[in-house]
């Protein structure tokens, strides 16, 4: 990791400068917790075995206090303590005329979106590798303009800017990628509709998303104009759930729902609301990080008829929680939807301890409980962005123990082929004695439990 980008890392000071601003009468309130001598006991020998200690960098760093600066002198957040000093630069520059009402207008967003890289080079310099693409690329470009204000223009390889940038590395095929590394058309008994497991379904409700993320698992789909928001192919979706009373949960995808206008989406949770066995609907959308405009009272006020309704929100760096993104997901949470978060791991973007652990703390300040982080899936020209499985089992030691179990996400692997989500965990278990299960805690002491082995012992000497 480069020092740029550790420098670029002011995401979570921001929210807290924000939080700070907008609860004023609370701050005195706010304790620092965690002062040097705090630090658990450590029975750690050299640098190299400690756990805090990943890829020369240390979570350490993160859970010793930052020194207060005055707020006149590193406020990020702009005067009225509602955007980032880098969007209000941004729209200053290139948006001057837009009044406040047009840019925290969803519909502005979305018709504004930059889709061409004609027009992205007229915000970023744009590197040769990301000039290079092919422009009949598979995955369309997309940015909406206010997560473009969150992008460097000058740095390609900006954390926010590889994941929606395109970049020559896309048109590289290795080995083992595919186009459906989930084999999802082969679970799909209707189109749009992925039936993998026995209790729940994936409803693909569109193909369309505000902002296109470089490494998406559906870019096969997504933005190509083959899953429509029809309501033919909707009524066929619902006629499978219907008759199929196994399914109690249903999790709505695509694409991204929360694009789709209010009534056509109520259309679609009223219909599964009169399906007794449908319990639980989900929501999965990256609209909170790339459109936060988009959750407004009224779709809120909509989506609270619907409950048990729940949210999968995706998230991949700690630049994403702005004071845009904390008030849409302030609004979800207020109307009692559960917030989880879903995470890719991210070459280059997310692939450090202390950059994963400053988004889950985000998330946490935003009441997004983190869920899911996910290995990359190996679609054709992912490999830039991959990681090794190491890397991702590294990232989830140097999180348990160190920080709240909340902000502890389950490291999955989506089984090529179909095989489903499988959970790795890195291996704390070290053995069994007779009497004792032998296992390691999250600073590598080694513990006991007594689990006295129901070994057939005396059966194998009858
Ligand atoms: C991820 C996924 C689900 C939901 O899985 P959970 O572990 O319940 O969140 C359902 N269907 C498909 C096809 C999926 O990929
Ligand atoms: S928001 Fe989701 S569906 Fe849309 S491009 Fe990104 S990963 Fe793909």
């Amino acid at each position: 990791m480069n020092v740029k980008r550790l420098n670029n890392m002011t995401s979570p000071k921001m929210i807290c400068i924000w939080k700070e601003k907008m609860n004023n009468n609370q701050k005195a309130a706010r304790p620092n917790i965690l002062v040097e001598d705090d630090k658990p006991p450590s029975i750690r020998k050299s640098e190299e075995d400690d756990p805090l200690s990943l890829a020369g960098e240390s979570l350490r760093s993160l859970l010793t206090p930052t020194p207060r600066i005055p707020e006149k002198k590193t406020s990020l957040v702009s005067h009225h303590g509602k955007t980032t000093i880098k969007t209000k630069a941004f729209r200053k520059k290139f948006y001057p005329l837009i009044s406040d009402k047009e840019w925290n207008n969803w519909q502005w967003q979305l018709q504004n979106r930059i889709q061409s890289h004609e027009k992205l080079s007229r915000f970023l310099t744009l590197s040769q590798e990301e000039t290079l693409v092919n422009r009949t690329s598979q995955l369309p470009l997309s940015i909406t303009p206010y997560y473009l204000s969150l992008i460097s223009p000058d740095d390609p390889d900006h954390p926010l800017r590889k994941c929606v940038v395109p970049n020559v590395n896309e048109w590289l095929q290795m080995p083992g990628e595919s186009d459906d590394p989930l084999g999802e058309d082969q679970q799909s008994p209707v189109p749009g509709l992925v039936h993998r497991y026995p209790d729940r379904v994936l409803f693909l409700l569109s193909d369309f998303c505000s902002t296109y993320c470089r490494y998406c698992t559906r870019s096969r789909v997504v933005g190509h104009g083959t899953i429509h928001p029809s309501r033919v192919r909707w009524e066929k979706a619902l006629k499978y759930i219907e008759k199929t009373p196994a399914v109690r949960d249903v999790l709505l995808s695509g694409g991204d729902p929360l694009t789709l206008a209010d009534d056509r989406l109520e259309w679609v949770l009223s219909r599964l609301r009169q399906i007794d066995h449908v319990e639980v609907i989900r929501i999965g959308t990256k609209v909170p990080a790339v459109l936060p405009q988009r959750i407004t009272p009224n779709l809120v006020k909509m989506l609270k008829k619907y409950h048990p309704l729940w949210m999968s929100l995706h998230f991949t760096h700690a630049d994403e929680c702005t004071p845009e993104t904390a008030k849409a997901c302030a609004r979800l949470a207020d109307a009692g939807i559960p917030l989880g978060s879903q995470t890719v791991l991210l070459k280059g973007i997310n692939d450090s301890a202390k950059t994963m652990a400053s988004l889950m703390h985000g998330l946490m300040k935003m009441r997004v409980r983190p869920y899911y982080l996910y290995q990359c899936d190996p679609i054709t020209g992912s490999g830039h962005f991959r990681t090794s499985i190491e890397k991702g089992l590294e990232i989830i030691r140097s999180l348990r123990g160190f920080t709240s179990g909340y902000a502890v996400p389950t490291y999955v692997v989506d089984a090529p082929g179909g095989g489903g989500k499988i959970p790795l965990m890195p291996d704390y278990i070290q053995g069994h004695t007779t009497d004792n299960l032998v296992m390691i805690n999250y600073e590598n002491r080694t513990f006991l439990y007594p689990d006295p082995v129901s070994a057939p012992a005396e059966d194998v000497l009858k």
